[in-house]
Order: structure tokens, then C-alpha cells, then sequence
């Protein structure tokens, strides 16, 4: 299958986007990711995002395009979990075009949802591995402690960037001007699921697993 997952900071995107491309047997293609990735080969293209990254810049959009066509075209015949794109109402029918070009298509788009307090007093609880940036929460554990992977010999503290209430503002004011038009846009072609998830992780898992599997069913 080949889904994009979104949802507003706290959701849990990252967590249960994990778990789905694991148990799908699916890469999670991070758009990030992608873009350190293209910005570590030397060449023209490559020293260009690393400048804009450097100078903390945004990366403009026909680089970031250009790099997930590359990798969405390494393995065409596979499904994945994209997160990270679009991110913008004008990048669905990018995300299309692009798939199409590869004789695929975007079979489902999934929506974590929570309400904005939810998602600013998860952002103030969460919490990474210094060494090897794995995510948990102050509800399971305090800073300082050890990381949650055992073969980790990190430990977890604050994300400095959930710790700024700028950047806090900032990060949800974009989700709303350019991640929710995404989800409009994928909910007007029948091509969404919402899942309500403030509810625990393996809930909103589960529920997420059953509507993924009923959509399938319902394939002819
Ligand atoms: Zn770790």
C-alpha cells in the first residue's frame, strides 16, 4: 500500500508511522530524510540544499520534489508510508503526478487527529534520545533517564525546539495554513481516513490497522 500519514505536532505521526511501515514491510520515507540524504552527495544540487540548510533556509520546492521522485523511483513496485509530503493543497496533484509518471497511484491518505491543546501539552512532555534520537514522553519516563532502546547508551532529554513557545506557535500555525488544505483536498477525493487519536497508542494502532484492512477488503 502507499499511504501519507499527517497529523499536527504530538499526534504521534512519527511513532505509529514507524509501526505501520514495519508490520506493512514498507520503508517510512521521511521527507526530511530524503532531503539530508540528497544534500549529502557532492554535487551541484547536493552543495545548494546543504548552503540553504546551513543558513537555516527553507529548501525550495522543485529541489525537494526532485528528490522524492528519485527515491519514490528506486523501488517503484513497493508501497511505502510518506510523511512529511505534500505539504501543501498544490502538492497533492504533484504527489499524483509524480506517482503516476511510475504507473502507481496514493491508494490513502491517514489523519491522526487531536485538538491543539492536546497537541501543545504533548509537545511540553516529549522527549528524545540524545544519542540516537529515540522518541518517549515525561509520562513514561524523566529526563535524564536512560533510553528506552536497550541497546542505547543514551539518555533522554527535552527536544530543544518543543521547549520555545515560538517555535511551538510557529510550527502549529503552518500545520494549520499548509497541512490542513492537504487533508481537505484528500478528504474531498475519498481518499482519507480520520483517526481520532488521543486516545492511547495502541488504540488509535488498532483502529488505524482495521480501516486500512477494511479498505483493502472493499478493493475489487
Ligand atoms: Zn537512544
Amino acid at each position: 500500500m502507499r499511504i501519507a500519514i499527517m497529523g499536527i505536532q504530538g499526534s504521534g505521526k512519527g511513532v505509529q508511522g514507524d509501526r505501520l511501515a514495519s508490520d506493512l514491510c514498507v520503508p517510512r520515507i521521511v521527507i526530511g530524510d530524503v532531503i539530508r540524504e540528497r544534500a549529502r552527495v557532492d554535487d551541484e544540487v547536493g552543495r545548494e540544499i546543504a548552503d540553504q540548510m546551513g543558513r537555516g533556509e527553507l529548501v525550495a520546492e522543485p529541489v525537494v520534489v526532485q528528490a522524492l521522485a528519485v527515491r519514490l523511483a528506486l523501488r517503484p513496485e513497493d508501497g511505502f508510508v510518506l510523511d512529511g509530503f505534500p505539504r501543501s493543497g498544490t502538492q497533492v496533484g504533484t504527489l499524483d503526478a509524480m506517482l503516476g509518471r511510475l504507473g502507481a497511484q496514493l491508494d490513502v491518505a491517514i489523519h491522526l487527529e487531536i485538538d491543539e491543546q492536546t497537541a501543545r501539552s504533548r509537545m511540553a512532555d516529549r522527549l528524545v534520545c540524545s544519542v540516537c534520537n529515540a522518541p518517549t514522553s515525561r509520562r513514561r519516563v524523566g529526563t535524564g533517564d536512560p533510553c528506552p532502546l536497550d541497546s542505547c547508551v543514551g539518555t533522554v532529554v527535552p527536544r530543544t525546539d518543543d521547549q520555545d513557545s515560538v517555535a511551538v506557535d510557529t510550527r502549529l500555525a503552518e500545520f494549520y495554513a499548509l497541512t490542513v488544505p492537504v487533508i481537505d483536498e484528500y478528504r474531498q477525493t475519498g481518499r482519507l481516513i480520520e483517526i481520532e487519536a488521543t486516545r492511547d497508542e495502541d488504540a488509535v494502532y488498532d483502529e488505524m490497522r482495521s480501516r486500512l484492512a477494511a479498505l483493502a477488503g472493499s478493493r475489487p
